[in-house]
């Protein structure tokens, strides 16, 4: 990271200016560095760069883009590294206030208090916001206790505070799904998640391993009517579109899950085109806005459920701005240094179309990962009223049990070894916080070594809850051996520095 001043001490002329250092801005400057750009500058209003994934402490992220399943923290951090490495320079604590169709941008950052900078082209990766209770227009009081998902999901995860005891959340988007399985981690009792649609709005694997692997009723067809409580709220009244008496349900915290919206009143200062319906942007070329030399990815382009797919499209723009910028090495993506381990050679060829990427021979990987016989002879007693929802990627695929034992239905040998492990001991990594002293917020992310039982994380979790370590921690540290005599161990899944 350069120091705050980089700007003012450097005498070459910008070339690059990236607004937001989330895995869209990150992934697009390191590849306009590595097409050759010469000075390639990333802003960012936050403490720190990583953009949300710094929140998202699950899992769930990074299996197309580096190959192996990575926290929130873990894939920011990894993005971070590799700008550094590439000669990327990052100024936190910087917000762009205003920027013209010439690409003139006004700064005001902590450190150099209010600066102008021209860069030769830019790429807008502002991200998107929430949608809050007034956008549903929900009737009632305006008690405290009302958030929107993921404001509560940074106050919970980064900033450490305990929002309250039972909870319900209104929407089944993704990150409404993934705080009703953080807040009951945290030991808060989720009491539904409401929505108004006949289907969840989140993702098929969000619904199983967040609502019902903890038992979280899920109303479907139902919408809230309105909030109740003064000074905080005490209860919501839910109404079934299908008719029947409205119901009352208790509750001190209710959380918004109802959409997120492309970020771009900087966009809209340019004169780029936007779409009216999403509010996210036109583009005319590759990742490029109506105006010359600004480009857009991630979601203030459009909103996507997958960071990996945001990373393949943000280094498309990083690319056609060095294009652009007249670079010669620019075209093939350079790859280089960037994912750990071995690519995503462990991807159905149907979830590489999913995801728009093209890696080569899968189908010779399909006949050699997937198990021959197929045949779970030990497991021939379990019984599966209904098809098992493979979570180990978004594809979701739908696995299910023969009477003879014979797994069908996956499409890779996770997909197999998921089903094997669901049917004999159903289990998972489990993801949470653990408090830490002098570091830069009170909470430091982690996770298990390995999957421990399913019935025993909220043990395991509340047993971590009263864990407390010191900064400076870093990423892979062990932060406690043998959690609860599982035989597993717990790992930062961030680095902090000591304040
Ligand atoms: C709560 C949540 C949970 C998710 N869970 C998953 C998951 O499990 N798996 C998965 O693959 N994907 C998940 N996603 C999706 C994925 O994380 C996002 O699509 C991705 O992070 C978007 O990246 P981005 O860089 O476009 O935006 P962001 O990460 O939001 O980054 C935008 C950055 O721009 C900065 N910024 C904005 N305006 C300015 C300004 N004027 N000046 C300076 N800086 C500015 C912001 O501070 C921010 O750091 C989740 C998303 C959310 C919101």
């Amino acid at each position: 990271m350069i120091p705050a001043n980089g700007i003012a001490n450097n005498d070459a002329p910008l070339s690059l200016l990236v607004i937001g250092a989330g895995p869209a801005g990150l992934s697009a400057a390191i590849e306009a560095k590595r097409s050759g750009v010469d000075r390639v500058l990333v802003v960012d209003r936050e403490r720190e760069p990583g953009g949300i994934l710094n929140q998202c402490i699950h899992a769930g992220f990074g299996l197309f883009h580096f190959g192996e399943e990575l926290t929130g923290p873990e894939y920011a951090e990894r993005l971070v590294n590799a700008a550094e490495e590439s000669g990327v320079e990052i100024m936190s604590e910087t917000f762009v206030a205003e920027i013209d169709h010439d690409l003139n941008a006004v700064l005001f950052s902590k450190s150099l208090g209010y600066f102008q900078v021209k860069a030769k082209a830019v790429v807008l990766a502002m991200g998107c916001r929430e949608r809050t209770r007034a956008a549903v227009a929900v009737p009632g009081t305006r008690p405290a206790g009302v958030f929107s998902a993921g404001t509560a999901q940074r106050l919970i995860n980064i900033e450490g505070y305990a929002l309250g005891q039972r909870a319900v959340i209104v929407g089944s988007g993704d990150i409404g799904l993934i705080m009703a399985r953080r807040l009951t981690l945290e030991g808060v009792e989720v009491a539904a998640v409401v929505e108004i649609r006949e289907t969840p709005s989140g993702l098929p694997r969000n619904v199983s391993q967040c609502l019902k692997a903890f038992s979280i009723p899920l109303l479907l067809s139902h919408r809230v009517a309105a909030i109740e409580g003064t000074s905080r709220v005490t209860g919501v009244v839910v109404e079934s579109l299908n008719g029947g008496a409205p119901e009352r349900l208790e509750c001190d915290l209710v959380l918004f899950s109802v959409g997120l919206i492309p970020e771009n009143e900087l966009s809209a200062m340019t004169g780029a085109d936007l779409l009216g319906g999403t509010n996210g942007l036109q583009l005319t070329g590759e990742m490029q806005t109506s105006v010359p030399g600004l480009f857009a990815c991630g979601n203030t382009y459009r909103v996507y459920d997958l960071v990996d797919e945001v990373s393949r499209e943000a280094g498309i723009a990083g690319r056609a701005a060095a294009a652009y910028l007249g670079c010669q090495k620019c075209g093939a993506p350079s790859g280089a240094g960037y994912a750990k381990s071995g690519g995503i050679t462990s991807l159905s060829s149907e979830t590489r179309t999913v995801m728009g990427q093209d890696q080569g021979d899968v189908s010779r990987f399909m006949q050699s990962e997937k198990d021959p016989s197929s045949i779970a002879s030990d497991v021939v007693e379990s019984v599966m009223d209904e098809p098992l929802l493979c979570i180990i990627c978004p594809k979701g695929c739908r696995i299910r049990l023969g009477s003879g034992g014979e797994i069908t239905g996956y499409n890779c040998r996770r997909g197999y070894e998921f089903a094997l492990q669901e049917l004999r001991d159903p289990s998972a990594v489990l993801t949470a916080t653990v408090a830490i002293e002098g570091g830069m917020w009170p909470r430091l992310p982690c996770k298990t070594t390995k999957a421990i039982p399913r019935a025993l994380l909220r043990a395991a979790a509340a047993s971590l809850s009263k864990l407390s370590v010191s900064a400076p921690v870093s990423l892979g540290e062990i932060l406690a051996r043998d959690l609860g005599g599982l035989g597993v161990d717990v790992v930062a899944t961030r680095s902090m520095k000591k304040l």
